[in-house]
């Protein structure tokens, strides 16, 4: 019997919506021309193999992308790897706050070219709107593009120097309840992608934690884990216990291979998305990135022999933030075929149609 597959997290942003210095070593703007570009691949394969090769070379891929030209160059890349009536929930990105520079295009555009491919494929994207609370006119923006657009959720992304129960965000969270939208928040530690701007601003933004924020001798990067740990959404579930919320990449590979190694720790991110899933009746999940390295695909297929999780967990890929081309097709056949179309069915169907149901 055949479905819809729904793949509930890709993205389709272009490089002019990355900041600057968003990638290191100037690498956004080397990249940004063909020329610097394909010097730069042919310098990568020349390099010596136990380099840092694969991640360089991962960002050449995630330019490459970046530059197709426009966003439904992109998600047709995209789509092109998954069967013809695949829905694909698109979640753009406001960066402009990250203290990474300036970004060329306005986020206002971005989401206007979002609009556009929600209306050339009407079913087939599903568009969330990304809110980072610092930029003036958010609650309008959000409510103009899922009143008058159709954009079906709201999107976070913490590490950028946000808490996600910033009072902020209380008008739009009450709003995305009442109405059934869905809210799809990033949750990994260790991001590359954080707040880069200075130590004094990152001091203000943390001052906002309701935890205390250990930051002797700790990376930059393991300071901002801690706007988008899972336990800070405690605060949101208990005042919005009816808000459909789901923790993007189940707490990363990072925590699954913890998981595997040292099970004990107590502060291990999946442990505790794991015991939340089962707490609260609308938290979610999604395995994408984390389970573009299939070998966690046991993991996976065991924890959907819980009743409880069969329910919660979602299919997504993280395009195009996955390495080579033939990984995404590679992804979602391998998955299939490795879970069986039972399991399947359950987290690319059914789990996201409740999910992102509004009425
Ligand atoms: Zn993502």
């Amino acid at each position: 019997m055949s479905y819809i597959i729904y793949n509930a997290h890709i993205h389709t942003f272009k490089q002019d919506d990355i900041p600057v210095k968003f990638l290191p070593l100037g690498l956004v703007r080397l990249l940004a021309s063909n020329f610097g570009a394909n010097v730069f691949t042919h310098f990568l394969n020349n390099m010596n193999p136990f380099s840092e090769k694969d991640l360089l070379d991962r960002y050449v891929k995630f330019i490459k992308t970046g530059k197709l030209g426009s966003q439904q160059a992109i998600f047709e890349k995209c789509a092109g790897y998954y069967p013809d009536d695949t829905r694909f929930v698109i979640l753009p990105m406001d960066m402009a706050f990250m203290g990474a520079g300036n970004v060329p295009r306005n986020y206002r555009e971005q989401l206007d070219e979002l609009a556009v491919l929600k209306e050339i494929y009407p079913k087939r994207v599903i568009p969330f709107v990304h809110v980072d609370p610092r930029r003036p006119n958010y609650e309008d923006i959000f409510y103009h593009f899922v009143e008058e657009k159709q954009f079906r959720g709201l999107k976070l992304y913490p590490p950028l120097g946000i808490f996600p129960y910033d009072e902020r965000l209380y008008p739009i969270y009450d709003y995305c309840q009442r109405h059934k939208l869905p809210v799809i928040a990033h949750c990994s530690p260790y991001n590359p992608v954080h707040f880069r701007g200075s130590n004094s601003e990152l001091e203000q933004l943390l001052k906002k934690s309701k935890t205390p924020v250990i930051t002797k001798d700790k990376s930059r990067k393991e300071i901002c884990a801690s706007f988008t740990h899972p336990s800070n959404y405690e605060y949101v579930m208990r005042d919005f216990p009816e808000l459909k919320i789901s923790m993007a990449h189940f707490g990363s590979a990072h925590y699954w291979t913890e998981y595997l190694e040292r099970p004990g720790n107590k502060d291990n991110w999946f442990l505790i998305i794991r015991e939340m899933l089962k707490t609260w009746p609308n938290f979610y999940t999604d395995i994408s990135f984390t389970m573009s390295d299939p070998s966690y695909f046991s993991l996976l297929k065991v924890l959907l022999t819980d009743d409880q999780l069969l329910e919660k967990i979602m299919f997504g890929s993280d395009f195009y933030m996955v390495e080579t081309e033939s990984d995404e097709r590679r992804f979602g056949l391998d998955l299939r075929a490795y879970l069986g179309e039972e399991l399947f069915r359950k987290i690319a169907h059914k789990n996201p149609k409740v999910f992102l149901k509004t009425k």
